[in-house]
């Protein structure tokens, strides 16, 4: 999301002379878009911070002014602590306030600090109404749906941050993905903190569902892939789920956080639901859609996590078998339940526990990689490789596919035949190329 978030501030602050420059040295004005969901990704920004204050001194002293702004969670979170620790920077700005830049640039333009942010006590998401058309031009784009959440896990910041569920209108979402498509755009993932939890106006006056705004989309001519991300296994609903198996723009690959493996560890994260609970939703994705893969998030070292929690999650990721996963050591995030729980874990055990998670994980992606050697498979190509006469593009499954090949086929979809898998990428051969090469069963089980 930030960096759709990073994309829309660009685009706002174009009509003001802005462009993109590829690194801050000599930069006119530097928005540095931070993320606050653990510490380590907090903390970063304070020596990036002292890194962009030497270029702006050594710019001020040859005349020119360059302008600081903070911009994302850590800004929306410690805004006034990031004022008072960097004076040197001009303009802090949250989430769901950003639309204001061009406003806030002006002012600081004229020499003054401002303070962009908005009390998420009294959440008014209006940016949306305020952002320009997007630019797009890549063959793969973010859409935002929704944004915030109302789960209130004990680990998470985001509801601080971000603030309250809040869904776009079907119109409003159709409009800019029908103008991504017009751009060049073939795939699009749709974003929210909580995407499933999904409930926008529809044009016809009712609440419309995730599974409604897909199908919905999936009529955009030229439009070939679509994706969800982030979703909370409690807002699973059937109709989504049956969209897997109807709707075939719709990737079979999803990102579905469980977090743990333990009952007891769920409860305490107030996810809401148990582990037999996500075994059966995906035992139900697989039913309706045989070809689908999946991926996770687990955090490790959650206050109270005993061997046998830890051993609980190691057995679930072994049952369902995941494509790829993301794995955290716990964070303690300022403000939320967990973070004053008593029995917080010591880092070391924290460590052990990631480094058996994470190589179960990578032997699993390896596998899942493997499994789709010498089959044919619908690649997405929408970069150049690393060397010459080498194309690179995306499976259903995201996983790099390296091929070589004369020709551009950088917007292209194209049936590949895998040839090489590694640890986290693969490398085929081109078979045919062309729109009409679609293949409904993207791999075979094996
Ligand atoms: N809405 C998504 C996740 C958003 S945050 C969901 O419900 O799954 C992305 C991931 O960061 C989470 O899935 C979680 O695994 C991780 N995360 C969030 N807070 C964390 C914390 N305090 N410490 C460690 N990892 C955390
Ligand atoms: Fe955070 Fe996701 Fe839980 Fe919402 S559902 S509180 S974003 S982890």
């Amino acid at each position: 999301m930030n960096v759709y978030d990073s994309g829309k501030m660009a685009d706002l602050l174009a009509p003001l002379g802005f462009a993109e420059a590829l690194d801050y040295s000599d930069s006119d004005m530097v928005v540095l878009n931070t993320c606050h969901i653990r510490e380590k990704a907090a903390e970063k920004i304070y020596s990036e911070l002292g890194r962009i204050r030497q270029e702006k001194e050594r710019m001020k002293k040859s005349g020119r002014e360059m302008i600081i702004a903070v911009a994302g969670c850590v800004a929306q979170a410690e805004g006034h602590e990031i004022f008072a620790r960097a004076p040197f920077v001009d303009i802090v700005v949250g989430p769901q306030s950003y639309h204001r830049l061009p406003d806030l640039v002006k002012k600081a333009a004229n020499g003054k600090r401002v303070n962009g942010l908005i009390d998420l006590e009294f959440p008014e998401i209006s940016k949306f109404d305020s952002l320009p058309e997007p630019k797009g031009g890549n063959v793969s784009e973010f859409l935002s749906i929704q944004e915030g959440c109302d789960q209130f896990c004990t680990f998470c910041v985001v509801p601080y941050t971000r603030g309250a569920e809040y869904s776009r209108s079907v119109p409003e979402i159709h409009r800019e993905g029908l103008k991504l498509v017009e751009n060049g755009a073939m795939e699009i993932t749709l974003l929210g903190q909580n995407v499933n939890a999904y409930h926008g106006a529809g044009p016809d006056g009712e609440v419309w569902n995730l599974a409604k705004l897909i199908k919905h989309l999936a009529k955009i001519p030229g439009l070939k892939r679509i994706r969800y991300t982030t979703s909370h296994p409690l807002d699973m609903d059937d109709e989504l789920i049956a969209a897997h198996g109807a709707e075939e723009k719709l990737m079979p690959f999803l990102h579905l956080p469980v977090q743990s493996g333990s009952d007891k560890i769920l409860k305490a994260m107030n996810r809401k639901h148990d582990a037999d609970y996500y075994r059966k939703v995906i035992e139900k994705l697989r039913r309706t859609r045989p070809d689908i893969a999946f991926s996770s998030d687990f955090i490790v070292g959650f206050p109270g996590e005993s061997d046998a929690d830890f051993l609980a999650t190691l057995n679930l990721v072994k049952e369902v078998g995941y494509a790829q996963c993301y794995s955290f050591k716990y964070s303690p995030r300022p403000g939320t339940p967990a973070a004053d729980m008593d029995s917080q874990i010591p880092d070391e055990i924290k460590s052990e526990r990631l480094q058996v998670l994470q190589e179960l994980i990578a032997e699993q992606q390896r596998k899942f990689n493997e499994s789709c050697l010498a089959q044919e498979m619908e690649i997405l190509f929408d970069r150049k490789g690393k060397y010459a006469g080498q194309i690179m593009g995306k499976s259903a499954y995201m996983q790099s596919v390296h091929v070589n090949s004369a020709e551009d086929y950088a917007g292209r979809l194209a049936l590949v035949k895998i040839t090489m898998a590694r640890g986290s990428s693969l490398a085929g051969k081109m078979i045919e190329t062309g729109e009409e090469n679609r293949y409904n069963h993207i791999r075979k089980i094996v």
